[in-house]
Formats: structure tokens, sequence, C-alpha cells
């Protein structure tokens, strides 16, 4: 069955903006898939407390077939293989990081995969350029859309479009 999945993008090693580019080329080769919107690019600053460069996020929708396994392992091979992503530690720098935001409005819970991506909601890097694609869109644990979820967030990081 046909799913809408909303998919992250980060990037802040090498030339930011074509990563992204690349990425969201990648993610509409992948079988029984592509892409059916896009975020602007903001430039964003780091979370985590790890000093790093500035961060380039987007949002892609992806309406797929693949289930929610099968498109962890598809966006982690583009992460190694497409961009050669060493591991730099969970909040370190890396040319891409892919993660699945959202799966149509399924709940998945594995050691591998949550499902929405658990700190969605209190990020704004991933909640500006989600709310921008789809503002109406609602969260399918806390009810409330992506919209909403945006105006009560309270953190300050810099979240600037490109
Ligand atoms: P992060 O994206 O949190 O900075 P990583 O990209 O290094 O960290 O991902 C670590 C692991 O998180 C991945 O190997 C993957 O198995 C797991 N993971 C759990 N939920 C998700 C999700 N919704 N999207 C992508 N990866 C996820
Ligand atoms: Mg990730």
């Amino acid at each position: 069955m046909e799913e809408c999945a909303y998919i992250g993008l980060g990037s802040n090693l090498g030339d930011r903006e074509l990563n992204l580019l690349r990425a969201v080329a990648e993610m509409g080769k992948l079988p029984a898939s592509k892409i059916t919107a896009l975020s602007p690019f903001y430039e964003t600053d780091p979370v985590g407390g790890v000093a790093q460069p500035n961060f380039y996020n987007a949002v892609a929708r992806l309406v797929t077939t693949l289930a929610p396994l099968e498109l962890l392992e598809a966006l982690k091979k583009i992460e190694t293989a497409v961009f050669r992503r060493a591991d730099s530690g969970k909040w370190g720098p890396r040319s891409m990081d892919l993660d699945i935001l959202l799966y149509g409005d399924r709940v998945f819970e594995e050691a591998r995969l949550t499902i929405p991506h658990p700190r969605l909601a209190e990020r704004r890097f991933v909640l500006q350029p989600l709310a921008d694609i789809a503002p109406s869109l609602r969260h399918p644990i806390l009810g409330k859309t992506m919209a909403e979820l945006l105006a009560s967030l309270t953190s300050t990081e810099k979240v600037v479009r490109v």
C-alpha cells in the first residue's frame, strides 16, 4: 500500500546545499517511491552541545510502498554508500542524516526504528520545514497539527531560510 512518509534531511559537512539536493534525487530513485513535496532549505544551529558547523535542514514528502523498516534500510544505504557517512557519534557532524519523521499516521516502536520520530515535536529545524509543506498534518500521538506544534515551541535555536 502507498503511504506518505516525511523525511528529515540534515547536512553540516561539505557542500551542504548540494548534499540536500543529492539526497532528494537519491530518494526519488528508490523503488516504488516518489518525492511529492520539498520544503525550503534552512540553515540551523546545531543542537546537542557538540561544537560543530551549522546544519542545512529540509523535509521531503516521499510517497512510497516501501515498508517502514525497508525505508529505514534504504535511507541508511544512501547515508553510507552515497555520502560515505562515517560514524561520528550520534550528535556529531555528518554529510547526511536522513530521519523518518512520520509514516502515514502509523505508530511504530522498535529498537531500530521509532515513528513518529521521538524528537520531532521539540525541534524547530524539523517542525519549521515540516509545517511549510504540511501545516495541517496531525501528529498521530500528540493529536496536534505541525503548525500548532511549531507555534508552541519555546526553543530559541536559530533556523534561517537559505
Ligand atoms: P540521529 O539521527 O538521532 O542524530 P543517527 O542518524 O546516528 O542519529 O541514527 C541512529 C539510529 O537511530 C539509526 O541507526 C536508526 O536505527 C535509529 N532510528 C530510530 N528511529 C528512527 C527514525 N524515525 N528515523 C531514522 N532513524 C531512526
Ligand atoms: Mg538519523
